[in-house]
């Protein structure tokens, strides 16, 4: 039987028994493979990273969407920079939003998860109110005329061409197209074994928002223990609603969620301690 084993990080590795190799291409940015799991059903990675996958994608995709635009509570315009599978943007389509831009660096991303991943996107690319940018997210968000409520950056991790969306030029381009009032939610690694992305992150978003922390979420496939995901604003009260309001919004909003709860989203903000003093 074949296998795949991840090489993100070079002590330690998850490996994945292969029942079929789906498709397998070096696209003009990365070296992206979809293949069959036994357990996690179709699994995309991309430079040896796992990046999702179709039994438990719901889990992060669900919290980097909801935990925001609730938090917010009247989002018109969203932005996702990466987020080529979909998964993303099948959550956030989910919300009564005016506009959803999305950036994604490789095309080849987007064509091949829509094919081989349709679970993914769930026909969200054919929303009239997406707008998809095939772009650098970097150079996008210091360039752009629009400005957005929400921005959920769904990025690879800090390798390849992933590295450029955990710079402080990208985080500043982030607060230069972000509406008032706005806030920015960043795929940030799993904090035991990338201690340094969350430590580089707050020290890089500090500068720049008032208010900046993580959330965390537990996602199977990203192992090593919870996923941290960047939080950063220039309003402190988004982080601190109480359970009743969120749960009103939720409840308005009808969503399908098979992870996300109202009572989850408020609980994911609470640190253990040895994570709090990676940046504290
Ligand atoms: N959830 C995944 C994770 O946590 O690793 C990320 C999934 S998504 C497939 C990541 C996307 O980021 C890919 O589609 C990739 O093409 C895109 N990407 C990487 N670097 C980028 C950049 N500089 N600008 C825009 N998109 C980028």
């Amino acid at each position: 039987m074949m296998q795949f084993l991840e090489t993100l990080h070079a002590e330690y590795g998850q490996l994945f028994s292969v029942d079929r190799v789906i498709y397998r291409e070096k696209t003009d940015h990365q070296d992206l493979v979809i293949f069959e799991n036994a357990i996690f059903g179709r699994v995309l990675a991309l430079d040896g990273a796992i990046q999702t996958t179709e039994r438990d994608n719901h889990i992060y995709h669900e919290m980097l969407a909801h935990v925001p635009i609730l938090a917010h509570g009247r989002a018109r315009n969203v932005l996702i920079v990466g987020g080529g599978d979909g998964g993303c943007l099948r959550e956030v389509a989910r919300h009564p939003v005016d506009q959803i831009c999305m950036v994604d660096l490789d095309r080849k991303v987007i064509d091949l998860s829509k094919k081989y991943l349709p679970s993914l996107s769930d026909g969200a690319f054919d929303d009239p109110r997406l707008t998809l940018e095939i772009a650098d997210g970097k150079a996008f968000v210091n360039q752009t005329d629009r400005r957005f409520d929400v921005i959920v950056v769904d990025s690879t991790d800090p390798i390849g061409p992933g590295a450029a969306l955990y710079t402080p030029d990208f985080y500043a381009g982030c607060r230069r197209c972000l509406a008032e009032g706005g806030v920015v939610v960043t795929q940030n690694g799993v904090p035991l074994l990338q201690e340094d992305e969350v430590r580089d992150s707050y020290r890089a978003l500090k500068h720049l928002f008032a208010d900046v922390g993580f959330y965390l979420v537990p996602v199977p496939s990203y192992t090593g223990g919870a996923l941290a995901v960047g939080w950063a604003t220039d309003d402190p009260e988004l982080r601190q609603h109480e359970y009743a309001t969120i749960a009103a919004r939720y409840d308005n909003a009808g969503l399908p969620t098979r992870y996300y709860s109202p009572a989850i989203h408020v609980g994911s903000f609470a640190l253990p301690p040895e994570i709090s003093a990676i940046f504290g």
